[in-house]
């Protein structure tokens, strides 16, 4: 068994899936991560990347696995209907989420398989589905592998999940603004990590609205080059810029990497089928 955190990408993109030629390079379903760590496996976030993941694992089944979903955004969580695992009696499945509101992790889940946006409800999963209601701070104890969990700057909130093993972490950071100052809570959640996975959706153009269909300030999002300076500040060893926008192509995603290179050497774009372990 490897000793660290293996972490392998099934979903990359933000906001909806972008099929086509244009992206079979890095790849158009939306965020879902895989990482191995000890004896578990844990997926962050269940976007279209969850249905190829899914028929991955149905070769090794039973299977329990831990979810961790960020916020409920469709983009984190439109493929967990199509996760064909959940349909199979015999697996378990544990998920993680904050509550909204007064509504429980269960009810928002629920909610996206209700008449009439989907034909079956949620209870037609066979697998044992066990909901964990968390709030950001919280810590998730699974045996030798501990992980941290902070607030980002989103709107409607959404989480960042940090995963430590053996010395060893890698922090989930997607759907994040920044702002003059980062929450202090994210900002030590980072702090050090080995591999951080950063939402760099945008470039700075972009964001400011130089370029495209009007600037991006307050939809929550971030740039490749704020994710650098967040790198350098918190000193991680290795960046991973994730959740790219719809219209950043193979083309454009090639361009910003070779650019973002010279400013953090330790970076490279989330593609989808990547493995990276730490
Ligand atoms: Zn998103
Ligand atoms: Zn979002």
């Amino acid at each position: 068994m490897h000793r660290g955190i293996s972490v392998r990408f099934w979903g990359v993109r933000g906001s909806i899936p972008s099929p086509g030629t244009d992206y079979l390079k890095y790849g158009g379903n939306t965020a879902c991560v895989e990482l191995r760590v000890a004896d578990k496996i844990l997926i962050i976030d269940a976007g279209s990347g969850l249905k190829p993941l899914g028929n991955h694992l149905l070769a090794e089944m039973p299977l329990e696995a831990h979810l961790l979903i960020s916020h409920y955004h469709w983009d984190h969580i439109q493929g967990l209907p199509f996760h064909a695992p959940l349909y199979v009696k015999g697996n378990r499945y544990h998920l993680y989420g904050e509550a909204r509101g007064r509504r429980s992790l269960r009810q928002i889940l629920a909610g996206q398989m209700r008449y009439p946006y989907f034909p079956v409800a949620l209870d037609v999963f066979q697998a044992q589905l066990r909901f964990h209601t968390i709030r950001a701070g919280d810590t998730i104890s699974l045996g030798p592998v501990q992980v941290d969990t902070a607030s980002l700057n989103h709107p409607q909130d959404a989480t960042a999940y940090r995963v430590n093993y053996a010395g060893k972490s890698v922090v989930y950071c997607s759907d994040n603004e920044h702002t003059a100052q980062m929450l202090p809570e994210t900002a030590a959640l980072i702090q050090g990590t080995d591999l951080l996975i950063y939402d760099a959706t945008y470039t700075d153009e972009e964001y400011q609205g130089k370029t495209g269909a009007g600037a991006k300030k307050g939809w929550g999002h971030s740039t490749w080059s704020e994710a650098i300076r967040v790198a350098k500040r918190l000193k991680v060893k290795r960046l991973v810029i994730f959740h790219h926008d719809t219209m950043h192509t193979d083309r454009v995603t090639d361009r910003l990497v070779k650019r973002a290179r010279r400013d953090f050497r330790h970076l490279e774009a989330a593609r989808e089928g990547a493995t990276l372990t730490v």
